[in-house]
């Protein structure tokens, strides 16, 4: 009798103990940060110049993927933002492309645009977004499944898309940018029907507005010796200023650049987006009770410098270890207000990006330039001689033919005959280095190589019937500035790093994936997956 109430007794300490020590290492607040275009190597070519504070500390107490990889095609911000929070590829999210051509509605559609809402806090069309196109749900929105909506998510990004797919359907506010004469920051009526007074502060508080000033290196430019020379063939640069190099006066360039538009090209729309993601964090009282919070927090004025300036860039480099720092705010701002022990981040990128072609030329290593509309002409042309009907192709768009079948059915002309003909005639063209047709992609399941990164993009009711690969490092752009959108390393090798309630210090050069994001996250909390996730949870840095 005695002995059994000890072992009782002693049964439930132990369960007590075990169950507050789970729900100590259960977050309060998730916050999860992807930057715009962040290459890998940024993390390791930069490394000397960061500080301790911000991507040195995530690394150095957290868990660090250092083999990550988008595993579908197309790598753009739109499936890259909603891939990481879903857990799963365009194939079951449904959002195939930053924009797409919808053969059902025989227009082009953006991925976040919505004609049914209304904007808030502007009278601009860039307020009518929601996250309508995205098919499944986003770890966010499970979590607000999991606690009958108690856990909050607020969704903040300079772009629309990369605040409003991560943040998923149930999100209580997702906010964007809106530069040109603007300079706000905005939602829709998809959240709400005004902006909280927090928001209205913060935009009447001339924040924006401050960063109209001179961007200078942030160190001594001579030890950016990690980057090309400033003055070099391969940068866009601003209107208004003779050369790409610094400084660039904000103020002055303004005009000719958008007005604001232009704080989005310098390393100031990440300190506006920090300053916004922490007014966020207070206002909204994140991460203050026992109900999980998520804050999915978007840094985009790395991809438009990266598109401006190039991966090889001083601009670029100076970008990141400005970000740097940004992060460690963040950081710190959340062991102060939220404690340390209490909350989670992980950070990784929406894809990557490609050294400028033209810069590659200058080495000898292969890359290019294709002209998609001289392309699309000829294939046009070709299709129209050979079956002797105009408009059987409807459209030609990211990689992808689309077949019009209301044609075709009337032309007597079988989709099996077309996606063969087209297949055959495109990889005979200069630039092209793979073809695969709906036929191919629906009749099994590749598991490995560009077929598969092809079919984990490939939505079978939104995608087109020949899907076209083109030669490395071969881009359809201007010959200056870096893009992305491939299934190769440079687009798609990314940073992941997991750090703080949960995890474990430690690293790994095994291969994950994109899509392993949500539904570890997912098994971090307890929480159901994502309804559409096709990832893995990367249990080997859980803190069970
Ligand atoms: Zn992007």
């Amino acid at each position: 009798m005695k002995y059994t109430f000890i072992l009782v007794f002693s049964f439930l300490f132990s369960f007590q103990l075990f169950a507050q020590k789970s729900s100590e290492e259960k977050p309060n607040l998730v916050v999860g940060i992807v930057v715009d275009q962040m290459r890998y190597d940024y993390l390791t070519r930069f490394w000397e110049h960061y500080s301790n504070d911000g991507f040195k500390r995530l690394i150095r107490d957290g868990y660090n993927f250092k083999n990550n990889h988008f595993n579908y095609v197309p790598t753009y911000t739109g499936p890259g933002h909603t891939s990481v929070w879903t857990g799963t590829s365009p194939m079951n999210h449904g959002i195939i492309g930053n924009s797409w051509f919808n053969k059902f509605e025989n227009q082009f559609v953006y991925c976040a645009g919505d004609e049914s809402v209304n904007p808030v806090g502007t009278t601009d069309d860039a307020g009518k977004m929601s996250p309508h196109r995205m098919k499944t749900t986003s770890v966010a929105d499970e979590n607000r499944l999991f606690t009958q909506m108690k856990g909050k998510t607020i969704g903040i990004g300079l772009k629309d898309r990369g605040a409003i797919l991560p943040a998923g359907h149930t999100a209580n506010a997702a906010y964007w940018f809106h530069g040109r004469d603007e300079g706000k920051w905005i939602s829709s009526s998809f959240y709400m029907d005004e902006l909280p007074q927090w928001v209205k502060d913060f935009n009447d508080s001339n924040k924006a507005e401050s960063y109209f000033k001179v961007w200078n290196p942030l160190y001594d430019i001579k030890t950016y010796a990690e980057s090309g020379v400033d003055i070099n063939d391969f940068e866009g640069g601003f209107k208004g200023k003779a050369t790409a190099s610094f400084p660039y006066d904000l103020k002055e360039l303004k005009n000719d650049n958008g007005n604001y538009e232009i704080i989005k090209i310098s390393p100031f729309g990440s300190d506006l987006t920090t300053d916004f993601a922490l007014a966020a964090i207070e206002a909204e009282s994140l991460g203050q009770d026992e109900y999980t919070d998520f804050l999915t927090l978007s840094y985009s004025s790395t991809d438009y410098l990266g598109h401006n300036f190039g991966v090889n860039s001083k601009e670029v480099q100076d970008a990141y270890l400005r970000l740097d720092l940004n992060i460690a705010q963040v950081i710190d701002y959340l062991d102060e207000n939220v404690g340390e022990g209490n909350y989670t981040i992980f950070l990784t990128a929406d894809h990557g990006a490609v050294d400028v072609p033209a810069y590659l030329q200058s080495v000898n290593i292969p890359g290019g330039y294709f002209n998609d509309v001289v392309f699309t002409e000829k294939l046009e042309n070709f299709v129209s001689e050979e079956f002797g009907e105009d408009g059987l192709i409807m459209n030609v768009s990211n990689g992808q033919v689309f077949f019009d079948y209301d044609k075709m059915k009337e032309a007597g002309v079988e989709a099996e005959n077309l996606e063969k003909t087209i297949a055959a005639y495109i990889l005979k063209q200069e630039q092209i280095d793979k073809v695969i047709t709906r036929s191919e992609l629906t009749a099994g399941s590749y598991t490995t190589g560009i077929q598969a990164l092809l079919q984990n993009g490939f939505n079978q009711r939104r995608s087109g019937d020949v899907l076209f690969v083109l030669n490395p490092a071969t881009i359809t752009y201007s010959r200056t500035g870096s893009t992305h959108g491939s299934g190769l390393t440079y687009d798609t090798h990314a940073p992941l790093i997991f750090y703080g309630a949960g995890v474990k210090q430690g690293s790994t050069t095994q291969r994950s994936e994109i899509t392993d994001i949500a539904p570890t996250v997912s098994a971090l909390l307890g929480i159901a997956f994502p309804n559409g996730t096709s990832g893995k949870p990367l249990f080997m840095m859980l803190d069970e």
